[in-house]
């Protein structure tokens, strides 16, 4: 798309016009059209990102799709894929004394099991812990630096927000007194394990926000070895829609590639210097995610001469490994499928029942960008779920 102008001013025109979007969701029919005469009755887009879910539900893109093309949430949102023994051991290091900074999301984070009686930061904030509510990880090392309290961060995040974990360790303005619980996690490793276990995906939107610091060339893989189409889309409801009448297109034309629709912003190399200080600081390794237990290289570790912020080794902890990690959701909550766009949110039993935005039971319910808060918040069952 051509623009040229104030970003903000566009973002309210050009990328919420309802008459473009009307132009393109002709263009998504007629390749829909061409795709059925073709004999193929289901088309099925992840949009890998909770952004993408929250624009594709806020504004009701399903609704505006042709019955076939689906659009299936994927596990991109960090604070329901952080594992529970993550929050159990922030809730234990808050009890024993601790101050804990953690994300306004992750502060409702529910665990699996309960440390004395406390589910989650806010239940222990609630018995008298030192939990505090950062907007982000340099406030809490700056707030950490004004006192001598042993402290540690629930560092949850992608590679959007682990770059900022690492400029702060770099850059040394990481006070003595202050640890991470590093909960950071890499998504090409996520997508992979998605379109594998889902078995059905026909093309995938790619995250925007990640893409503009990894490079979109990460996503590579996709058309190349599972032959998907995928476009790298910004987060506007015309990105979205012209996101999925390139998948459709390369669908019709039997041309499978990457693409960035965001162009605006990501480009094949990505953010060069965030590349370097992550690669400073983290070393890349097998880690476990909410609900769908371990995955190859996608988790960002401390590297060694960092440890001593590390919270597990500095005080005496140790995380499971992959033979020892077991299931983390309670029971009949179906995150794990949520997250891997096997089951929509709806398909849970628990959903608006048992599980509420207000009440959350299971991770997808407490993030903005978590696909079942997200379908709670805009309507629930009969709004989002299957609107023709
Ligand atoms: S509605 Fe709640 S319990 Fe059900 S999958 Fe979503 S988060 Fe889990």
């Amino acid at each position: 798309m051509e623009y040229s102008g104030d970003l903000r001013t566009l973002t309210k025109t050009v990328f919420r016009d309802g008459v473009l979007a009307s132009e393109i969701v002709k263009l998504i029919r007629g390749y829909w059209d061409l795709l059925r005469s073709n004999g193929i009755e289901e088309v099925k887009i992840m949009n890998f990102c909770g952004t993408h879910e929250y624009t594709s539900t806020h504004y009701g893109i399903r609704s505006i799709l042709p019955r076939g093309v689906t659009l299936i949430a994927g596990p991109g949102c960090p604070v329901c894929i952080t594992p529970s023994f993550y929050v159990e051991s922030a809730v234990k290091l808050a009890l024993e004394g601790l101050t804990v900074y953690t994300y306004g999301d992750s502060y409702r984070l529910p665990a699996v099991k309960e440390i004395e009686g406390c589910k989650s930061l806010s239940d222990a904030r609630m018995m008298g812990a030192d939990v505090r509510v950062v907007y982000s990880f340099l406030d809490a090392a700056k707030d950490a630096a004004k006192h001598t309290n042993p402290s540690t961060f629930l560092a949850v995040g992608f590679e959007t927000t682990c770059p900022a974990y690492a400029s702060a360790l770099a850059s040394g303005l990481v006070p003595n007194n202050l640890t991470l619980i590093m909960a950071g996690r890499l998504t090409p490793p996520a997508a992979r394990f998605a379109v594998e276990r889902v078995g059905t995906v026909s093309g995938v939107i790619a995250p925007g926000h990640v893409s503009t610091i990894t490079g979109a060339g990460v996503w590579r893989f996709l058309p190349e070895e599972y032959r998907i189409p995928t476009v790298v889309a910004g987060f506007e409801p015309i990105d979205v829609l012209i996101a999925v009448a390139l998948i459709l297109r390369q669908m019709v034309e039997g041309d499978t590639r990457l693409m960035i629709e965001y162009s605006r912003t990501v480009t094949m190399e990505g953010n060069t210097r965030a590349k370097r200080v992550l690669s400073q600081v983290f070393d890349i390794v097998d880690a476990a995610w909410r609900g769908i237990g371990f995955i190859e290289n996608s988790g960002y570790a401390l590297k060694e001469n960092f440890r001593e912020h590390d919270a597990f080794e500095q005080n005496g902890m140790k995380e499971p490994s992959w033979e020892e990690w077991s299931h983390d959701l309670l029971p009949g909550c179906i995150c794990g499928q949520v997250i891997l766009g096997a089951a929509k949110p709806t398909d849970c039993r628990l959903f608006m029942k048992g599980c509420t935005p207000g009440t959350p039971y299971g991770p997808c319910m407490v993030s903005a960008e978590g696909a079942c808060s997200i379908w709670a918040r805009m309507g629930g069952r009969e709004a989002v779920a299957e609107v023709p």
